[in-house]
């Protein structure tokens, strides 16, 4: 008889470095979801199976599934969801994109834009992270990658049809970019910091950094990715307009004004945009919004907005609603894959928009694509 399996305590988004020296040598019981060291008869996890009946154990590095203390594989078909959840295998990355969609229209679960968790003040981070886990090329490379690096992780799951939960945790990436930045993790006021994130997200953050970015000098190619922060001016809310019911709005400038003064000699294929809103702990962030407009009126009409990171304070529909008291978050809003006009917000939650909102949004961070 196959134990009982609990699939609302399974977490396989869990830090588990703290568990076993060997990362394969860590085991999740598929009962209460604890994670164990096996699978030796004196390991943890088999005393742990000897002592709550619990025996049916998942071991997260291969989605092996075992029975302890026996230390059994388990081959069962009826089980093959569990390994999908705990190791997602992409067959073709290359048209993931389209296949993941096909499924999500057939389920409720919500594939590839499934809410990031809010660790505790990293609503930031996640608006940024969710925009380049929807960067085509960089998705495909990701998903063709079987590595244990933690931003390919986090994006084979969020892309993972199978998901068990219609969230995911971002905490692995999240602490791994905590130790090696001191910088960027959980529990700290990350929104002043979301310009440095990026930056270094482009310059280590990311997988095979190098290989996605091309190397100008060697192979004489175009970086696929190029990152431009621009500084936003403030301006004073006087300046703002009103709209027609007497509301007062955010004073305006289109994006196009303040890309300018930039000539691209060689397009890159994707445009990282940084606003620069001048916040520091000290100083309050400038909050005007800078229209994205439709692309046409920049660098010759090359690009294609892919999605947007923003503070949510300026939705006007919702700022009527609002009760006091209820948090403000970073969201991302994305075009989707399946379907060029229409789009996605993610936060802590995912609903369909109107693209037109990012008008009136105080974006943050957009990736563009060339046409
Ligand atoms: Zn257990």
């Amino acid at each position: 008889m196959i134990p009982l399996i609990n699939c609302s305590a399974i977490n396989f988004d869990l830090v588990y470095s703290t568990v076993a020296t060997r990362p394969h040598d860590v085991f999740c019981c598929l009962t209460c979801g604890s994670y164990f060291e096996g699978p030796g008869p004196s390991s943890r996890a088999a005393k742990h199976s000897m002592t709550s009946s619990h025996g049916l154990f998942i071991q997260l590095m291969t989605g092996c599934i075992c029975q302890l203390p026996e230390n059994t594989l388990v081959i069962d078909p009826s089980l093959e969801y569990l390994r999908r959840a705990c190791r997602p295998d992409y067959c073709s990355p290359y048209d993931v994109l389209e296949k993941a969609v096909r499924y999500q229209r057939h389920n409720s679960l919500v594939t590839g834009y499934a809410p990031l968790v809010n660790l505790g003040h990293t609503d930031g981070l996640n608006s940024v992270i969710q925009l380049f886990l929807h960067v085509p090329a960089l998705v495909r490379l990701c998903l063709a990658d079987s590595s244990a690096h933690s931003f390919v992780e986090l994006c084979r799951k969020l892309w993972n049809p199978y998901a068990l939960h219609p969230t995911i945790s971002p905490v692995r990436f999240l602490m791994d970019s905590w130790l090696k930045t001191q910088k960027f993790g959980p529990d700290l006021p990350t929104r002043p910091l979301l310009p440095h994130f990026v930056m270094w997200l482009m310059s280590a953050g990311l997988p095979s950094c190098e290989m996605f970015k091309g190397n100008v000098i060697k192979d004489k190619k175009p970086h696929p990715m190029t990152c431009l922060k621009i500084e936003v001016p403030d301006r004073t809310i006087t300046e703002g307009t009103r709209d027609l019911d007497g509301a007062e709005s955010l004073p305006s400038i289109p994006l196009s004004n303040l890309l300018a003064p930039y000539t691209l000699a060689e397009p890159p294929q994707y445009l990282v945009i940084v606003l620069d809103r001048g916040e520091t702990k000290k100083q309050r962030r400038c909050r005007t919004v800078v229209d994205p407009g439709e692309g046409s009126a920049f660098f010759d009409g090359r690009y294609r907005l892919l999605g947007a990171s923003f503070f949510d304070e300026v939705v006007d529909v919702d700022q009527k609603t609002r009760t006091p008291g209820e948090r403000f978050e970073s969201k991302a809003i994305l075009r989707c894959h399946y379907d060029e006009d229409e789009w996605v917000e993610v936060g802590l939650s995912c609903r369909r928009v109107a693209g037109n909102v990012l008008s009136k949004a105080v974006i943050d961070v957009m990736i563009w694509a060339v046409n």
